[in-house]
Formats: structure tokens, C-alpha cells, sequence
């Protein structure tokens, strides 16, 4: 076990400043209920620095203005503060190039762009669409409406009770119906890392292509699209650090050239008459309308933020967070820990025994600790562990082991206040 005393080591080894991180991080620092907060809640959004902050601050100060066309200077600039962040998303996950970068509100927009546009096109009466048992909702039901219409059949990859996918199930799954699998890089009610690339080695062994939900993954893990190989990504900027409201869907540019357009409107298209409209090239094919221009900037501070402190550093430091916190809760007794694989981001999902997660979640929040309780949009993976909710603690590159101490003391009290 990796000691809280060995903190002040492990910091210095892996050069972790946490105290300086978190002054970036002006909410941090604020009293709830009286209590200073400590959030973690991490998995349904981060909070965002300083750094995050001031960019969208300066562009509506000093920037603002509608991008692509305008031959204005605030116009110009809006515009090459935008396609900056594009290629600073393209470095970010390695893409080919930028033209693979279309910018969306987030994961679940990115899904279902492709459930609307590929599938639409490519997905045929009797064809099998492959997911796990542990996807987020937006990576289920984007899939079932696009399944239902087309007379298609979505199949699903069970998963084991430590919470990992089965992979011989996936094998006995695929085949030459499948039109496409989807799947998460990384569970937001469980942690599990999946071995994805071995999910992808196998799909393309049948030439299917493989969408990977990296909601969860993207501010975990460092991801090279080129080295996973996969078709399709997809991620959300306020999960990375970000503002709300934006988000990316990466594809292989083969991929995106075939797929008919998701949405019409002002931006995507090269040439309108009542007879005909051509498309623009990409991605503005798929950025119909005024996009969230601000959140597109701002998603490029939060790169630039979290690649400056290195996204190999966080991860080592979040690891080993989750190691102190899963050591330190499953001492008490009445507590289980839901999603015990090998390999985890840092989500810790755990049920009391008969305290509801509801109560946990309102009485931590007495305590200044900010955690979720519920399904986590994941209800099948409640089904699975026959259990309404658990209760989550998500841990991000600011949180200390101290702050797990006083999860763990808030934990004692409601195990003896409801005993
Ligand atoms: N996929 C996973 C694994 C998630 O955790 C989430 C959000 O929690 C989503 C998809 C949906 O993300 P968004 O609501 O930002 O579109």
C-alpha cells in the first residue's frame, strides 16, 4: 500500500506540486456547509483553472466575433484562436490531421454524429452493432434508435464481476454482420480500463470499424489515435478540464469522407441552390451553424494546461490516490467496493450495506464532501451487480490524501450513525 506518509516522497520524485495545481483552481478553495470543499465528483465533470478561465474571459473581451468568412480582424482572430484549438486537439491524441478534428458538444453528440451519419448510411436490415454491458447511456441508446430503425441488432459484451469485459465473449460475438463496435475506453461507474487495443486488433480482423468512448479516458490517460488504431473517438472538453458545451469527435479521415453530413446549416456547405447543395470539405461538413466557439478555445487552454503538467505525471499521481482511497474505505466493514478490476482509472464506486447512496451522498455533502450517488447513467451495470446505485468518489490531478481521509472519516460516521 502506497502510504499517505509517502506523499511528500512520491511528490518529489514524480515532480507533483498539488498545492500549486490547486491554486490554479480558484473553487477549490471555497467553504460548503461551513466545511472547505473537497470535490470529488470528478467523473461528472472537473473544475476548470485559472488558465481555462482567463482564455474565455479574453475572448469575450477581446475577441468575440463569428469565425470563418469574416474578413474583419476580430473575425480573423476569432478564427485562428478557434482552428488553433483544433490543432492543439489534433497533437493532443496524435490525429493525422486536422481535418479528423470535428468539434461537437461533447460524447454524446459525438456518438450519436456517428450513429446518424455512418450508420445511417452503412448499417443494413439483419447487421449487428457491438457495445459492452458497461457503456454510459449515451453509448447505448444512440445505437438502439439507429438498431430499431434499421431493423438492426445492437449485441452486447458481458462483463465479469470485478467489472471487466469479457473478451472470449466479444470473440464468440463478432462476425461478418457486424457493422460496427462501440465501446468505452474507460467505465464512469466502475473504472475499468478496457483492453481496447485488442478490441480494435479483432474488429479489424473482420474490417469493422471501432468507435471508443474516451469520455472518461481522455483526462486519465494519454491516447494516440494512431497507435490504437481506432476509427472513431469520442470525448467531452468538460471532463478534460474544459469549459461545457464542447467536445470532439475524431475519425479516420477515409471514414469521414464517405459519411453523408449530420446536420445542414450555415458552415457545411460549399455551394446552395434550390436544385443542389454541395458539402464543404472537412471537418466543416460536420460543424453545421455558429459552433461554440468559446468552448472551442477554452477546451485548447485546458490542453495546454493539463499537458503542461503532463498527463503521465497526473495519471501516476491519480493512480496512486486510488490505490490510498481503495486501501483506506475497504477497512470498513459494510462497505463494498463495486468494480474492482485490474486496471482502473481513478473512480471509486462503493454500496454501504442497507444505507441508501442517497443518504451517503447528502450526508458526506454535510461534511463539505462533494461526491455522486445514482446509476451513473449506466442503469445495466446496476442490473448487473443487482443494485439500485452506488455511491462514487472520482479523484482528479487536485485532489490530495488528505481530502481522502476526510471521505474516509465521513464514511465511518454515516456507518455509525445508521448502524
Ligand atoms: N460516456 C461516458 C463514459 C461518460 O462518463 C459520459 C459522461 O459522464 C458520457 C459518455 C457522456 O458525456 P457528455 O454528457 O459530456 O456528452
Amino acid at each position: 500500500m502506497l502510504l499517505k506518509e509517502n506523499n511528500t516522497e512520491l511528490k518529489r520524485q514524480i515532480n507533483y506540486n498539488v498545492e500549486k495545481i490547486r491554486s490554479d483552481f480558484p473553487i477549490l478553495s471555497q467553504l460548503v456547509h461551513g466545511k472547505p470543499l473537497v470535490y470529488l465528483d470528478n467523473a461528472a465533470t472537473t473544475q476548470k483553472p485559472l488558465h481555462v478561465l482567463h482564455s474565455l474571459e479574453n475572448y469575450y473581451y477581446k475577441q468575440n466575433a463569428n469565425i470563418h468568412r469574416g474578413v474583419h480582424a476580430l473575425s480573423q482572430e476569432a478564427t485562428e484562436a478557434f482552428e488553433s484549438s483544433r490543432i492543439k486537439v489534433k497533437k493532443f491524441i496524435n490525429a493525422l490531421g486536422k481535418n479528423e478534428i470535428i468539434f461537437t458538444k461533447g460524447t454524446t453528440e459525438s456518438i450519436n454524429l456517428v450513429a446518424q451519419t455512418y450508420c445511417r448510411k452503412f448499417l443494413k436490415e439483419g447487421d449487428d452493432i457491438i457495445i459492452s454491458e458497461m457503456e454510459h447511456h449515451s453509448n447505448i441508446v444512440p445505437w438502439q434508435l439507429i438498431c430499431e430503425e434499421k431493423k438492426a441488432n445492437l449485441k452486447v459484451i458481458p462483463i465479469s464481476e470485478t467489472g471487466e469485459l469479457i473478451f472470449e465473449e466479444f470473440e464468440k460475438l463478432i462476425s461478418e454482420k457486424t457493422k460496427l463496435v462501440s465501446v468505452v475506453y474507460a467505465s464512469n461507474s466502475l473504472g475499468t480500463v478496457n483492453p481496447v487495443k485488442e478490441i480494435i486488433n479483432l474488429a479489424h480482423s473482420y474490417n469493422v470499424p471501432v468507435l471508443l468512448d474516451a469520455a472518461q479516458a481522455v483526462n486519465h490517460l494519454e491516447l494516440d489515435v494512431q497507435e490504437l488504431d481506432c476509427d472513431f473517438l469520442a470525448f467531452s472538453g468538460h471532463k478534460l478540464y474544459g469549459p461545457t458545451g464542447i467536445g470532439i469527435l475524431y475519425g479516420k479521415v477515409n471514414l469521414l469522407e464517405i459519411m453523408p453530413p449530420y446536420q445542414g446549416g450555415g458552415d457545411m456547405i460549399s455551394k446552395v441552390t434550390f436544385k443542389q447543395t454541395t458539402y464543404n470539405e472537412l471537418p466543416h461538413k460536420f460543424e453545421a451553424g455558429t459552433p461554440n466557439i468559446a468552448g472551442a478555445i477554452g477546451l485548447g487552454a485546458a490542453i495546454d494546461y493539463v499537458s503542461n503538467v503532463g498527463l503521465d505525471r497526473i495519471a501516476y499521481y491519480e493512480n496512486t490516490l486510488l490505490e490510498y482511497a481503495t486501501d483506506k474505505i475497504s477497512t470498513l466493514s459494510g462497505l463494498r467496493v463495486i468494480g474492482t478490476a485490474k486496471n482502473k482509472i481513478s473512480v471509486l464506486s462503493f454500496v454501504l450495506d442497507n444505507i441508501h447512496p442517497h443518504d451517503v451522498g447528502t450526508f458526506l455533502d454535510f461534511e463539505g464532501v462533494a461526491i455522486r450517488t445514482g446509476h451513473h447513467c449506466t442503469q445495466p451495470v446496476m442490473d448487473k451487480f443487482k443494485i439500485p446505485a452506488t455511491s462514487r468518489a472520482s479523484f482528479g490531478m487536485y485532489n490530495t490524501f488528505d481530502e481522502i481521509d476526510i471521505l474516509y472519516n465521513g464514511l465511518k460516521k454515516i456507518l455509525e450513525v445508521f448502524k
